[in-house]
C-alpha cells in the first residue's frame, strides 16, 4: 500500500471486539490475567498497551521500519538511543543540532563518561577524521536545525557501516512523508512526535523506528526499564495526526515555498535558509534525498537584534512560540528560544546569527501569511 493508505490504515485496524473503527484509548494502567502467566499479550501499560501498539506500527510503517517505539517525548526517544551506550563510548554528532539534543549530550551524557565530538557533516572527511575505536553511535539530523543544512544520509551511512558504528536520525523536520532514513541505510529513525507527525500543537510525544531485531530489542528494554512512556490519550492524538500527516505536510511545503520565495526577494532580508530555493547549496541534494523539502525555514533580517524584535511584535498570524510543525504559523528566535542552551561563541561559530529568525510555516492561507509577513518587514 501506498504511504497515504497506510497512514491511514497501518496499525489501525477496526477494534476487533467492538468494531469501533478508531483506536479505543484504552485507558488502563492494567490487564486481567486469565491464570498466573497466562494473559492476552497485554500485562502492564508501562510494557505495552494497544493505543500505543497502534501508534507503533503505524510510525514503523510510515518509516518503512519493521518496529516502532514511542516514548512520552522526542528527548524521552533520544535518551532511549543514548541508552545503547555506555561509559567510556563516544559520540559523533552533527554541528547543527536541536539545542535539547545539545543539552542531554552535554549536560548528561558528558558527566557520565560518554564524550560527544560535533562535526560540520558538509565535511565528510571531518566525519571520518573524528572517528574513534569507541565511537558507538553517529546521530545526524536532516534538515538541521535551524539552518536547514540537509546531510548527505548515503555517505554518512557508508561511513558507519564501514566501521560498524550505529547511525541514528532525527527526522523530525522532514516527516517520514518527505524522507524516510531507512532508505538511506541508517539503523535508526528518531521522531519528535510533537511536531508533524501529531501535527496539532496539543501533545508531546516521541517514536523510534529501527528494523534491526536487535536493537529493537535493547531499546524495547530501554522503554520498559526507564519507563518513560506515553499515555494512551497522547498515543491517540498522534495516531488522528497521523492519518492527515500526507495532506498537511504538501500544504506546509506549498506555503513554506512561497514564504521563501518571498523572503528571498525581499529588501529587508539577508539570507534565507531553505532546501526547496533553487539557490540553496542543498538544493540538489534535498531532491535526490528527499521527496520534499518541508515547512521549516530560517532567515536573517537587516538591523540586527533591534529588528528582529520589531519584526516579530508586529507579526499577528505567525504566533511567537517555541515548537514547530503544527497547522499553525509560529515564529521563534532561535538564539534565545530553542538554542538558548547552546554557549553565545558556540552559536557564532555554528552561523546562528543574532539576527536570525525561524518560521514553522502552518497551513492557513497562503495569502495571509505573505501580508502577515509584508505588514511586519
Ligand atoms: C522538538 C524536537 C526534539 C525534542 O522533542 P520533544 O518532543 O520536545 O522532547 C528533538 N529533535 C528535534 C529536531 C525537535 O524539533
Amino acid at each position: 500500500m501506498r504511504f497515504e493508505t497506510r497512514a491511514i490504515r497501518d496499525g489501525q485496524e477496526p477494534d476487533e471486539l467492538t468494531g469501533a473503527v478508531t483506536v479505543p484509548v484504552y485507558q488502563t494502567s492494567t490487564f486481567k490475567q486469565e491464570a498466573i502467566g497466562k494473559h492476552k499479550g497485554y500485562e502492564y501499560s508501562r510494557t505495552g498497551n494497544p493505543t500505543r501498539k497502534a501508534l507503533e506500527e503505524a510510525v514503523a510503517s510510515l518509516e518503512g521500519g519493521k518496529y516502532g517505539l514511542a516514548f512520552a517525548s522526542g528527548m524521552a526517544a533520544t535518551s532511549a538511543v543514548a541508552g545503547l551506550l555506555k561509559t567510556g563510548d563516544h559520540i559523533i554528532a552533527g554541528d547543527d543540532l536541536y539545542g535539547g539534543t545539545y543539552r542531554l549530550f552535554e549536560k548528561a551524557l558528558r558527566p557520565l563518561g560518554i564524550e560527544t565530538s560535533y562535526v560540520d557533516l558538509d565535511d565528510l572527511g571531518s566525519l571520518a577524521s573524528a572517528i574513534r575505536q569507541n565511537t558507538g553511535l553517529i546521530w545526524v539530523e536532516t534538515p538541521t536545525n535551524p539552518l536547514l543544512k540537509v546531510v548527505d544520509l548515503k555517505n554518512v551511512a557508508h561511513i558507519a557501516s564501514k566501521h560498524t558504528i550505529t547511525l541514528a536520525v532525527d527526522n523530525t523536520f522532514a516527516s517520514p512523508y518527505f524522507q524516510r532514513p531507512l532508505e538511506h541505510g541508517a539503523d535508526i529513525v528518531v521522531h519528535s512526535t510533537t511536531k508533524y507527525l501529531g501535527g496539532h500543537s496539543d501533545t508531546i510525544g516521541g517514536a523510534i523506528v529501527t528494523s534491526s531485531k536487535d536493537l529493537f530489542k535493547t531499546l524495547k528494554f530501554q522503554q520498559n526499564a526507564a519507563g518513560a512512556v506515553p499515555g494512551p490519550w497522547d498515543c491517540w492524538l498522534v495516531l488522528r495526526g497521523i492519518k492527515t500527516l500526507a495532506v498537511r505536510m504538501k500544504e506546509h511545503q506549498m506555503n513554506a515555498m512561497a514564504v521563501a520565495a518571498y523572503l528571498n526577494e525581499h529588501p529587508m532580508i539577508e539570507n534565507v535558509y531553505y532546501p526547496g530555493l533553487a539557490d540553496n547549496k542543498y538544493n540538489e541534494l534535498a531532491k535526490k534525498q528527499m521527496d520534499g523539502f518541508g515547512g521549516m525555514l530560517s532567515f536573517e533580517i537587516k538591523g540586527g537584534f533591534p529588528a528582529v524584535e520589531r519584526f516579530v511584535s508586529r507579526l499577528k498570524i505567525f504566533t511567537l512560540a517555541e515548537s514547530l510543525g503544527g497547522v499553525e504559523s509560529l515564529v521563534c528566535y532561535p538564539p534565545k528560544m530553542t538554542h538558548g542552551s547552546i554557549p553565545p561563541e558556540q552559536r557564532k561559530r555554528l552561523g546562528i546569527n543574532d539576527n536570525l529568525i525561524r518560521l514553522s510555516v502552518g497551513i492557513e492561507h497562503i495569502d495571509d501569511l505573505i501580508e502577515d509577513l509584508a505588514r511586519s518587514l
